[in-house]
């Protein structure tokens, strides 16, 4: 696997110019922008400057993160959403990058059937995939396991991604994020996973807490937590897994520190998975 580091992880103490110098100084090989990141850096910046950057170096954008709360949309809420899916496939046609990460809805108190969830993820993913198509773009569905999420679980994730049917459509394994569903109690559902379609595997561990307290401010730093990483990166390579392993965190204590740390000791904590 390719080490990679996703933005979140040193969001609130660094910058995206300070991001691309400190990946690529601790060797990673990829990076995974921010939309938002990505667009207070063109405020001061044109994104030949960025396409400069990853012509001169090693490091290379992996892709683009994250468009969130797709499922039941306002008007408004989904012209947003499009504005930022030509976003990122403009900045593709100047530096490359070829996958957004989209994530279903989270939301306290709905009250939508299994089916509705099913069908309105479908016909989303399917008009994303329409809308990427041109720019030979892939959407990323990445499923949260969070009780206020829509779409919990890999199997569920799976079933969508099916239906919907598209080449340019796929998943990203977040072991943090699965593991909010059950703990990875059903672990092998990952081997019954076509390995076109994990098209991005986010690596994090976990703080020792019950599963309806975990946050995301809970996410550590690989094997300094209770994942399971060791059997879900065997699992990955097992079923010919090869894209990035990108490390994504959000966790404020890490925000506190200077972000030359995080990268350094996040490149050393990943790079024994790959
Ligand atoms: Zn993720």
């Amino acid at each position: 696997m390719k080490l990679c580091i996703n933005e979140a992880t040193c969001m609130n103490n660094s910058t995206l110019k300070k991001d691309l110098e400190l990946a690529e100084k601790n060797g990673y090989d990829y990076i995974e922008l921010r939309i938002d990141m990505l667009r207070n850096y063109l405020k001061t910046a044109p994104l030949t400057d960025l396409a400069d950057f990853f012509n001169s170096h090693n490091l290379k954008p992996a892709g683009y993160n994250s468009i969130e709360n797709i499922n039941f949309t306002t008007q408004e809420e989904w012209e947003k959403i499009e504005t930022d899916l030509l976003f990122a496939c403009e900045a593709k046609r100047f530096i490359g990058g070829e996958t957004i990460v989209v994530v279903p809805t989270i939301k306290s108190g709905m009250t939508y059937s299994e089916s509705e969830i099913f069908e309105d993820s479908v016909k989303v993913l399917s008009k994303m995939s329409q809308i990427v198509k041109p720019y030979d773009m892939k959407i990323a569905f990445e499923p949260i396991g969070s009780e206020d999420c829509c779409v919990r679980s890999l199997s569920e994730g799976m079933k969508i991604i099916e239906a919907v049917d598209e080449a340019n459509v796929g998943l990203v394994i977040d072991a943090f994020n699965l593991y909010l569903f059950e703990g990875w109690k059903d672990i092998d559902c990952l081997k019954r996973i076509p390995v076109e379609k994990i098209f991005c595997y986010h690596i994090d561990d976990s703080d020792d807490l019950p599963l309806n307290i975990l946050d995301h401010c809970h996410r550590l730093f690989p094997s300094n937590g209770v994942i399971p990483l060791q059997e879900i990166t065997r699992i990955l390579k097992d079923i010919g897994y090869a894209g990035i392993c990108s490390l994504e965190l959000f966790n404020p204590s890490y925000w506190s520190l200077d972000p030359e740390e995080v990268f350094e000791v996040g490149a050393k904590k990943t790079k024994v998975y790959l």
